[in-house]
């Protein structure tokens, strides 16, 4: 790629849209009896709405929107023993400003910060680390969240730590894995999922084999894709062509930026710094065996949860949604986010009852920006 002009130009796009008319036609698709077709990643929702791929694809394709938002399926759980963290005394809390306003059971960090915590946002966990050196009689937490996109930069400045010797920097590790939520989606039997469009981000750093399960243990079609407007008609093209033609494979769409087999460096400090829990609680989607990562016993000097003795080193723990909320649905696509009763009235960008209106990659946030909060509004 040279100039991102070039997967914007819109003549290709017509011509990729007559393609895509036509193979959902041979398929048979129409608006009474769609084609599903799930985005994993929360970047490609907001790309789709941004560019109007929504209305631009025939009616007999359905995009539901998966649970690929680090941030939207973050659990309230998590959300209350990051404000415990923040507000215990001598704590200088480090976050990415998506996180901020997620809301937990009695306050989000946003709040707590406004109560008197130093939560401090940060672009990189370095920053974090660079805080630690500057403020050594301080402890220093970073708030590790994400997919693998994120992973390997919170085992880098983990494995950092270790080489400089910090005694006052520590992860608070809520990283989750991509492929074991999309296989505890396809075990849904109320799921009508007919291929995915696979993240690329995340790809980037673990390559295209950890989704082979889907086509050859579920018989269904993913493409790792693009986040402009060309990758995307040209990957629900291919996902079209696959199921037009009864196959199921995993193919690369973003092969410009995604390896076949990932990226090693990142792998290897993954594989150094982190281990499967057996199971990590999801928001809206419940506990889902070995998805999420915990920092090994090598490291645990630096693991904030062994250090305060909260979070899963102090047992299993529910927390309820709050009252109305239909994140869970919304996440496995079940209701379009307009369809959520809350949507427009007890839950806006300012004030926000799940974490899909917070989150820049949430769904229900993508509506609101680019034109469905019209469907919230009363008609004129
Ligand atoms: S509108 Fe709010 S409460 Fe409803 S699903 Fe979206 S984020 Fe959750």
């Amino acid at each position: 790629m040279r100039y991102v002009e070039e997967f914007r130009d819109p003549t290709a796009a017509k011509s990729l849209l007559a393609e895509i008319e036509k193979v959902t036609n041979q398929i048979g698709a129409t608006k009474d009896k769609p084609v599903h077709i799930m985005e994993i990643c929360g970047g490609h929702t907001h790309a789709i709405f941004r560019y109007g791929l929504d209305r631009l694809t025939p009616e007999g394709i359905e995009f539901i929107h998966g649970p690929g938002c680090p941030v939207c399926v973050l659990p309230m759980s998590r959300v209350d023993e990051c404000v415990q963290i923040a507000e215990k005394p001598n704590v200088i809390f480090t976050t990415f400003g998506d996180a901020m306003r997620v809301p937990g059971t009695k306050k989000s960090l946003l709040q707590a910060k406004a109560d008197g915590a130093d939560i401090r946002m940060v672009y990189s966990p370095l920053d974090a680390l660079e805080l630690a050196r500057r403020n050594p009689d301080k402890e220093v937490v970073f708030f590790g969240l994400g997919f693998e996109t994120t992973t390997p930069s919170t085992a880098l400045s983990i494995q950092q730590a270790a080489r400089d010797g910090l005694t006052n920097f520590s992860v608070f590790c809520n990283h989750i894995t991509v492929p074991e939520p999309i296989k505890a989606l396809l075990d849904d039997p109320y799921m009508m999922l007919d291929g995915f469009v696979g993240p690329g981000h995340v790809s980037m750093v673990i390559g295209v084999h950890p989704y082979d399960f889907i086509a050859r243990d579920y018989n269904k079609p993913i493409v790792v894709a693009g986040f402009e407007p060309l990758d995307l008609l040209q990957s629900v093209l291919m996902v079209l062509i696959q199921i037009r033609d009864g196959r199921a494979e995993v193919e690369n769409q973003y092969a410009r930026i995604v390896p076949e087999h990932g990226n090693p460096i990142s792998i290897a400090a993954m594989e150094d710094v982190y281990e499967r829990r057996p199971s990590f609680e999801w928001r809206g989607l419940g506990e889902i065996d070995a998805s999420g990562l915990k920092i090994r016993d090598r490291y645990k000097a630096f693991d904030a949860e062994e250090k305060f003795g909260i979070g899963y080193a102090a047992g299993p723990r529910v927390v309820q949604e709050p009252e109305g909320c239909e994140c869970g649905a919304v996440m496995t696509g079940r209701m379009k986010p307009t369809a959520c009763p809350q949507f427009g009235k007890g839950c806006t960008p300012e004030m926000p009852l799940g974490a899909l209106m917070v989150s820049s990659e949430g769904a229900c946030a993508a509506y609101w920006q680019y034109g469905g909060r019209r469907a919230a509004e009363p008609a004129e």
